[in-house]
């Protein structure tokens, strides 16, 4: 059977790591958390003495950077320089700061690189914020989510206090409008829907109904493509 390439796109808090974990554990496919690599990335800068600003500096330390993923959609470890960090890089702190080197084309350029490596063999989903329009623009499925705002900050904010940090609604709601406002105007790949994507608006869907609504096409796309390899 083909493997295909889906991508699922859109901003923080509309459910794409939770649906893309469940449908590549469903598929056997490879899950791909592109965020994690921005994520880990973002680490690498913190504990140097570099700024934010610093952008050939940056793009420097991330290009030298071994970043990778390791392990299955729900046992997924990252590692950065052969530390694993998958804990460390889900502060705030580092999501800010994650938001803000990922707008420099040489950062982009370096782990877009890297995601088309481990996804062009097929059998994946990835996650992420370009996967649709730029790192595989020819992907056989794309989704973009979307989510009230409100409501993606109730669940972020949620995710936060599960793992143990003190934070407010509304900071959390301060954070992803930030990050939203950040990820989609940035000059290279900013965050916006692929014209051939299929839009889920998740805001009154359980994570169940939206997986759903997901296999649904994925059907749809595997059924086509037997029947065409059945004309051939
Ligand atoms: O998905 P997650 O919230 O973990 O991503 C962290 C940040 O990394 C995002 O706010 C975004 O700025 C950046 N990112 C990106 N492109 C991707 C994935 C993440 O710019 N494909």
């Amino acid at each position: 059977m083909k493997k295909l390439i889906i991508a699922i796109d859109g901003p923080s808090g509309a459910g794409k790591s939770t649906a893309g974990k469940a449908l590549a554990n469903n598929l056997g496919y490879l899950y791909i958390d592109t965020g994690a690599m921005y994520r880990a990335a973002a680490l690498a800068v913190l504990g140097k003495e570099i700024l934010l600003t610093e952008e050939a500096k940056i793009t420097e330390l991330v290009k030298q950077s071994d970043i990778f993923l390791q392990g299955g959609p729900y046992q997924l470890h990252v590692f950065l320089n052969g530390q694993e960090v998958t804990e460390q890089i889900r502060t705030p702190e580092v999501s800010q700061a994650a938001s803000i080197i990922s707008a420099i084309g040489g950062v982009r350029q370096a782990l877009v690189e890297r995601q088309r490596e481990m996804g062009k063999q097929g059998g994946v989903v990835l996650d992420g914020r370009d996967i649709g329009t730029h790192v595989f623009p020819n992907a056989d499925l794309k989704f973009f989510l979307v989510a009230d705002v409100y409501e993606r900050a109730r669940r972020r904010n949620l995710e936060e206090i599960n793992r143990g940090e003190a934070l407010t609604l509304e900071q959390t709601l301060k954070e992803i409008e930030e990050r939203d406002q950040r990820d989609s105007h940035r000059a290279y790949a900013p965050l916006r829907p692929a014209v051939d994507s299929i839009k889920l608006d998740t805001s009154k869907l359980s994570p169940t109904g939206v997986i759903e609504k997901m296999v649904e096409h994925i059907e749809g796309k595997l059924n086509l493509v037997a029947n065409s390899l059945g004309r051939i």
